[in-house]
């Protein structure tokens, strides 16, 4: 349902999941099959996954936290060590011809509601390392061997994606395709609406933008973001910098990822987007930057 703002204007929405009877029905089949967690729907959605970043392996977590707390704990890595792939946005991107989620030991995806395939909540750990795919396994699953006894020889935790929830994800990756040309086809008409006002996203020749979300590049990224949100239009901080929030503070000057947060906005991102809806932020933004 479309809400309105107080200016009677439609509420244009930072993000829309696409999701619909599909996703119903599956999540349906699963609860009367009787097995809501650890079942055939998680193998079938890791399985999927693998296909979709041409890894070995996919395990499914609760969320792309989960999937980057898990990687940092079967790498093993400490202080001072150089990490990361985190490809939590980057389902469908490509660096260099060769898939995101498939570019280092291992990889950490989201399905967050912002992500282009969601399950609501989850995650997964890409990986072509079985010991590495084992490891997560058995930390997701309180420390117990995936085909062991009842032993556990280290502590696990709980980071289970269950049944219900790789079910909803199953027909999302079978659209994985559809849905990535739709949010090519919305971030071209941003850009064509948008290149000659603010710096929009791009990508490198070789590669292939994953469009997780849209982020422009604009003076004052904070005040554009409020003035567009008084204007029903859901814009949100573009990328945050760690170490100006107060849980990571005092560890050094890093001017760069300063510069990109005070001038980075997220527009509103997703398949519902009409013309007419892109034509709104432009002119909104048009009219800000003008200012
Ligand atoms: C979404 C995202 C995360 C967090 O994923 P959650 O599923 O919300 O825990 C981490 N890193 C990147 C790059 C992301 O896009």
């Amino acid at each position: 349902m479309v809400q309105r703002t107080d200016a009677g204007t439609d509420l244009i929405r930072l993000a829309w999941p696409d999701v619909g009877a599909a996703e119903a029905e599956a999540v349906a089949e699963v609860l009367e099959s009787g097995q809501l967690t650890m079942g055939p729907k998680v193998e079938e959605f890791e399985r999927g996954l693998a296909a979709a970043c041409g890894t070995e392996h996919a395990v499914v977590v609760s969320s792309g936290t989960a999937a980057l707390h898990l990687a940092v704990l079967a790498l093993g890595i400490g202080p001072g060590d150089e990490v990361l792939e985190d490809a939590a946005g980057a389902l469908g991107a490509k660096r260099h011809g060769r898939s995101c989620g498939s570019l280092g030991a291992l990889a950490c995806l989201s399905f967050h509601p912002r992500k282009i395939v969601t399950t609501g909540e989850g995650g997964a750990v890409t990986t072509d390392d079985a010991e590495l795919a084992d490891a997560i396994r058995r930390m997701r699953h309180h420390g117990i061997e995936p085909r062991g006894g009842f032993e556990i020889a280290h502590a696990g935790l709980n980071y289970r994606l269950s049944d219900i929830l790789c079910a909803v994800g199953i027909p999302q990756l079978a659209r994985l395709g559809e849905l990535f040309e739709a949010r090519t086809r919305i971030a071209a008409g941003y850009t064509e609406r948008l290149r000659d006002i603010v710096e929009t996203p791009s990508a490198d020749e070789r590669d292939v933008h994953g469009w997780q979300a849209y982020v422009i590049q604009v003076d004052g990224a904070a005040d554009k973001i409020a003035a567009l949100r008084e204007q029903g239009i859901e814009a949100q901080v573009g990328t945050y910098a760690l170490h100006r929030l107060a849980a990571y503070r005092d560890q050094g000057e890093f001017p760069g990822a300063s510069r990109v947060f005070e001038r980075a906005v997220a527009l509103p991102f997703h398949t519902r987007l009409s013309e007419s809806d892109l034509d709104r932020v432009a002119e909104a933004l048009t009219s800000l930057v003008s200012k």
